[in-house]
């Protein structure tokens, strides 16, 4: 019964879609149950924030070597990949090569070598990516701490190799390795030369041209989403600091949360910074500032400037004691100055309760009125929160949460069978709720980015 619906499903969206062919619905190889092995792929890539998005683009792309993707083309059972149209369209595609005949094969644009290869083509990109390969070498060269700093030297590792823009060793003899960003990079290379270094134990920094505005392109966002929202980069200023306190130094482009008028917004902010307020982490690690909070803490810090953290305390307290009416006060309170749904505007299933299960999961300790141990947070999440019905609209904002603060509770699978079921079936507050959720809950902020 399931599989003729769905082969109905898929043969309505297949009439409905005749001028521009993508794939409107994907096979899901992980899903544990009938009805979740089909996806709708537009519903699917939409819910998804900027860092999942970017995840899921690694994923894809890391399973087609082995033709062993997570999602894969229903009709043709082929592995697939994800993109972005020029006009900013999230869809899916298949390689070159792969599913010919396939009725929901795209005829244009899917071939990965003819991207790259235009990757020189303009040749004003050209001579900025020379200019910075340069720049980088310029201030490496000021710091004793670096040797050995060269221009496209071969790294090779068990048979394979890379050719990084620039590279040099460290103080502890160790190799990092640079390369130049440029807007048109694609996300397979991303992919590769991260591996390759990773895998070898090198460390890894990509560096942007020096312009902000080209930040929002999805090459530089598939590399910023998955390093808390920074990015390096270099400019004159950089060498001059260098060459004046013989220390490398960098530009830092951080996405930073701040009130916009009545709404939490992003702004990226510049910071000059020198290679001591950077991580370098172990061999293998791409580095990153440590002497700027995090995006999560930035987020809870823009609340408590603006004098606004006493009604988080306010609406912890009052779920801690299932006190509804002092919560829906907190909650509208604050809902009034960032935005967002209001209390009477979410679920029925009882909010104290849903929000009190989320904060017990922050915390890692029981916030809501409830008969489980102090410390049982699994049962909390999986009784509570996500078993009700008219509850399982906070299961997104719930595992992110969760995800933010690595809870114990993900690697249950009763937790995961949950979340995926919910996640696939029913309305998704975090599409909706707005800012006033980040106000309150600033753990996994960065990864909710753009709801
Ligand atoms: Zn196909």
């Amino acid at each position: 019964m399931i599989r003729f619906t769905i082969s109905r499903l898929i043969f309505i969206l297949s009439l409905s879609m005749p001028l521009e062919p993508t794939i409107p619905v994907v096979l899901d190889t992980l899903a544990t149950a009938d009805d979740l092995r089909h996806v709708s792929a537009g519903q699917f890539l939409r819910s998804l924030t900027d860092l999942e998005y970017t995840e899921l683009r690694k994923e894809q792309t890391n399973g087609l070597q082995q033709d062993a993707t997570r999602f894969k083309c229903p009709m043709c059972n082929c592995s697939i990949y994800v993109r972005s149209s020029k006009n900013g369209l999230r869809h899916f595609a298949h390689p070159k090569g792969k599913g010919e005949n396939c009725p929901w094969r795209s005829e244009s644009g899917d071939d990965l070598r003819e991207i790259d290869s235009t990757r020189f083509a303009n040749k004003q990109e050209s001579r900025a990516h020379k200019q910075l390969k340069n720049l980088l070498v310029e201030i490496l060269k000021t710091d004793a701490a670096y040797r050995e700093v060269s221009i496209e030297k071969v790294i090779s590792k068990n048979g394979f190799w890379r050719k990084p823009d620039v590279c040099c060793i460290n103080q502890h003899g160790e190799v990092i390795a640079f390369d130049i960003q440029l807007s048109t990079t694609h996300m397979r290379y991303i992919v590769e030369r991260e591996n390759f270094y990773k895998v070898n134990g090198i460390r890894y920094v990509w560096i942007a041209g020096s312009d902000e505005t080209t930040l929002e392109r999805q090459a530089f966002k598939d590399i910023y989403m998955s390093n808390d929202g920074q990015i390096l980069s270099i400019n004159g200023i950089c060498s001059q600091q260098a060459k004046d306190n013989n220390i490398a130094h960098f530009c830092l482009f951080s996405l930073r949360p701040y009130f916009n008028g009545n709404s939490i917004s992003c702004r990226w902010e510049k910071a000059i910074i020198n290679r001591e307020q950077i991580n370098w982490g172990r061999p293998g690690d791409i580095p990153y500032c440590w002497s700027i909070p995090s995006f999560d803490d930035a987020m809870k810090n823009a609340v408590d400037i603006r004098g606004f953290g006493y009604l988080r305390s306010n609406l912890f307290e009052a779920v801690s004691k299932g006190d509804d009416v002092s919560a829906q006060d907190a909650w509208d309170q604050m809902a009034t100055r960032v935005g967002g749904l209001k209390w009477n505007q979410l679920p029925e299933g009882a909010p104290t309760k849903c929000i009190g299960s989320i904060l017990s999961v922050a915390l890692n300790k029981k916030h809501v009125v409830c008969n489980f141990a102090d410390d049982d947070i699994l049962q909390i999440a999986n009784t509570i929160l996500l078993e009700g019905k008219n509850r399982r609209g906070w299961t997104h904002l719930f595992e992110t949460v969760a995800m933010a603060v690595d809870s114990y509770v993900l690697n249950a699978a009763t937790c995961q069978r949950k979340i995926e079921r919910n996640k696939k079936t029913e309305d998704d507050l975090m599409q909706k709720i707005g800012p006033v959720f980040d106000a309150f809950f600033h753990w996994g902020a960065m990864r909710r980015l753009s709801r």
